[in-house]
């Protein structure tokens, strides 16, 4: 069973359906914060990232 690590935007923002899954955190992290910043204008560290919008599915 691999896990996998998923940012729904939607569940921050009420516009964006934008969603990442990746088997890699460390990519899903990577996607994460560059549409935050790209697509949102915010900056989030790694550990927000993990702790606050990645989850675990
Ligand atoms: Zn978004």
């Amino acid at each position: 069973m691999t896990k996998a690590h998923k940012l729904d935007c939607e569940s921050v923002s009420d516009t964006c359906r934008f969603i990442i899954q990746s088997e890699n955190e460390e990519e899903a992290v990577e996607l994460a914060r560059k549409h935050m910043k790209e697509v949102h204008g915010q900056e989030f560290t790694d550990e927000e990232l993990q702790d606050d919008h990645l989850q675990t599915v």
